[in-house]
């Protein structure tokens, strides 16, 4: 492959000297990598910031994390959504303590059995903790090594992928393999971003898009994941300092988080067999979950009497922030507060 060999030493220092200082990097503990790791995935690194302290503070160790009863665990997610993260986190603390005495194993065979834990986090967890020779690609080395390389496949195919793992792993000098791991994952954040700045890039010299003028074209992505919109009708249903919300159920993508009641599209009848007075429709409010993106428009509701409804509870406005919500009825949980409560 042309573009041989490729200038770890420079990508390295420039790591070294510019690499942002975030509050994992400090850490080499395979427990803190994990878990920054796995919060980084879908989430901008602004976010992250907060989330990772809150938890490290609070579960600083797996056993604190596998010990924590799980309304807590996703109380302390409530926000960072695609919250199979947080089970799946949850699930392998508890295994990591019973299996490995509360460790994190350092072998890829081992890690590859661990639910929640794909090529790249593996790769994170086996390269910053373990300081191995594994490579960890995520979105922005894609960017770096189809541009500086010049592949011009598509990057969405699983081959493709493929390739450009394997010429990450190849690119790893034997010392401080890491150092480059990291300095491709930073260089991609920070400079070959989706409008690159070539100028001030530490591999511009032999960089395939940049010599042909490439930059934008690469990576080539295929079809783009469609979303689909959706309409809800919400009842927040107050019986005197109460209101009736609904768990998810485990299975489903809101499994362990609590939503007011909601009816889909534009069916606003009441949908429960007790009488109610409307009082209200409440401002609408929007967000997006995996591919969906819904529009909420919430409306309020009184009633006198406290029905017994299957898989739906009372909950009192004073013990209602112990709950985790989801997203966007968080969102609705604030309106309500905010003008209501
Ligand atoms: S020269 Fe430009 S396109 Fe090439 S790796 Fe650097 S920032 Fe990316």
């Amino acid at each position: 492959m042309k573009n041989f060999p490729f200038p770890a030493e420079e990508l390295k220092n420039w790591f070294l000297f510019e690499g942002r200082e975030l509050p994992w990097r400090k850490s080499k503990d395979p427990y803190a990598v994990w878990i920054s790791e796995i919060m980084l995935q879908q989430t901008q690194v602004a976010v992250v910031k907060e989330y990772y302290s809150r938890w490290m503070a609070r579960f600083p160790t797996v056993a604190s994390l596998a010990e924590a009863p799980f309304e807590e665990v996703i109380k302390l997610w409530e926000g960072l959504g695609y919250y199979s993260r947080v089970r799946n986190l949850y699930e392998a603390a508890r295994f990591f303590l019973e299996k490995h005495n509360g460790k994190l194993p350092s072998s890829r065979e081992e890690l590859a059995h661990v639910k929640g834990l794909g090529p790249y986090t593996i790769g994170a967890i086996l390269s910053f903790a373990f300081h191995q020779k594994a490579a960890a690609v995520d979105g922005n080395t894609v960017r770096v090594l189809t541009r500086y390389f010049g592949i011009a496949e598509d990057v969405q195919k699983s081959g493709t992928l493929k390739k450009i793992r394997q010429i990450a792993e190849e690119i790893l000098p034997d010392q401080e393999p890491w150092l480059v791991v990291e300095g491709l994952i930073e260089l991609g954040a920070t400079v070959c971003k989706r409008d690159p700045v070539c100028q001030i890039c530490p591999l511009q010299k032999n960089c395939s898009a940049y010599s042909q003028g490439l930059q934008r074209v690469l990576p080539k992505k295929g079809k783009k994941m469609e979303i689909t919109p959706l309409a809800r009708e919400v009842f927040v249903i107050v019986c005197a300092d109460e209101v009736l919300l609904k768990k998810g159920k485990s299975g489903q993508i809101m499994a362990d988080l609590y939503e007011f009641p909601y009816v889909e599209n534009s069916n606003k009848s009441f949908p429960f067999p007790f009488e109610a007075e409307k009082i209200k429709n409440l401002e609408s409010v929007e967000h997006s979950f995996t591919r969906y993106r819904v529009k909420l428009h919430p409306m309020m509701w009184k009633t006198s009497e406290k029905a017994k409804i299957p898989e739906h509870e009372w909950i009192s406005w004073r013990e209602i922030e112990k709950y985790p919500f989801s997203s966007g009825h968080r969102k609705i949980l604030q309106i309500v507060k905010r003008d209501f409560v």
